[in-house]
């Protein structure tokens, strides 16, 4: 994870043998996304870093909570990417972005000085030098993506996600829009499986990665909270949990899972476990554009629930009623199978004679 400030060259004329990984977290944020990725699996980190999956170019991290450098080192190949002296480079942004034209007499986030003037290099003027040059910029967790928390009403800062500030139009010199890959945090395993695809991409080993219209990656938030949440047949049932306890259907005590766009109950949290519903927890759409004003206040029931609810609570108590007796039938064996001398079981004799 040292910094490498080799300046690498493309060897082949659709791939390259070394990334690069610049990853600012001095956007508006809680790091919780980089501290989110040491968790994951598929593929970890060390994977990446040390080389163990195949055909991916050479990687070297740049990122500010796991390196060990002293902070002028670790500097120097932002510097140096920001000079166009550094080989291909992926773009990794964490933190909203806040409006440094309101800053006043201060600067809302910075990283690091300025060589020619002094003063902290704020979190804008790296992504005007860095994001036209990488290979593919990638907006991890929802306050690079859409703002996030620091973006809601009422914030004094401007902040913005990385889309907002860049422009839908905005293309990396790798072709690439801004890649997006919301949650707050982010889930490990969807950031590192959407960055070892861009990896890939950049060695000329992988197609276009393919995006959404809020530029998600479209297998990963393609579907819908509840269409893989464990307590989905509750709700099918019309069986709703009336308290945090309970391990039916949240969607009265504020869960929104119906209509966010998250892959976690498929896929759990770490190593395959967690994911909000299935372990408790409701969602409150922490991976959508809206985050967190539309979903507002937490935990009372999701206004357009209550339609849909109220529908599952009619037809639901009668299907789990008919499912129940239809339990009650099949939880039984069959009442042939019994010792005594006669043969129960219908067997009909093909051949008399014998
Ligand atoms: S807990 Fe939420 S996601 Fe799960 S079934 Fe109920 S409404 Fe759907
Ligand atoms: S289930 Fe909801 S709250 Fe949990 S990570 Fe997904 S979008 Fe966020």
């Amino acid at each position: 994870m040292a910094a490498q400030p080799t300046t690498v060259e493309p060897t082949t004329a659709n791939g390259v043998d070394e990334v690069h990984i610049l990853w600012t977290s001095e956007g508006m944020s809680c790091d919780g996304d980089t501290v989110s990725v040491t968790a994951a699996t598929l593929p970890s980190l060390e994977d990446v870093v040390l080389g163990a999956i195949p055909g991916l170019p050479k990687v070297h991290l740049h990122n500010k909570v796991l390196a060990y450098e002293s902070a002028d080192d670790f500097l120097a190949p932002f510097h140096k990417a920001a000079a166009g002296e550094l080989g291909p480079f992926v773009f990794v942004v964490e933190g909203s972005v806040p409006n440094e034209q309101i800053n006043g007499d201060g600067y809302w986030s910075g990283m690091g000085n300025n060589p020619e003037t002094g003063q902290p290099m704020t979190l804008p003027e790296w992504i005007d030098r860095l994001a036209p040059k990488a290979y593919a910029v990638v907006a991890i967790g929802t306050c690079a993506t859409y703002g996030g928390i620091h973006a809601m009403a009422g914030n004094p800062t401007g902040c913005m996600g990385l889309v907002d500030y860049l422009g839908r139009d905005f293309r990396s010199a790798g072709g690439l829009p801004v890649v997006n890959v919301p949650g707050c945090p982010v889930q490990p395993d969807n950031f590192m499986e959407t960055l070892l695809w861009v990896l890939h991409q950049a060695a000329g080993l992988a197609p276009t990665i393919p995006l959404d219209e809020q530029f998600r990656p479209t297998w990963l938030f393609g579907k819908t909270v509840h269409e893989g949440c464990d307590r989905a047949a509750y709700y099918e049932q019309g069986d709703f949990a009336k308290d945090y306890n309970s391990p039916k259907c949240q969607v009265k005590i504020g869960c929104w899972g119906p209509v966010v766009n998250c892959n976690v109950t498929k896929r759990g949290w770490m190593d395959g476990i967690g994911g909000c519903p299935n372990v408790g927890g409701i969602c409150i759409g922490c991976t959508m554009p809206g985050f967190p004003d539309k979903f507002m206040p937490f935990m009372d029931e999701p206004p357009g629930a209550t339609l849909s609810s109220g529908m599952m609570s009619v037809y639901g108590p009668f299907v789990r009623r008919m499912r129940s007796i239809t339990n009650a039938t099949v939880n039984k064996e069959p009442a042939w199978r019994r010792k005594e001398p006669a043969l129960t079981s219908g067997y009909q004799p093909r051949w008399t004679g014998r």
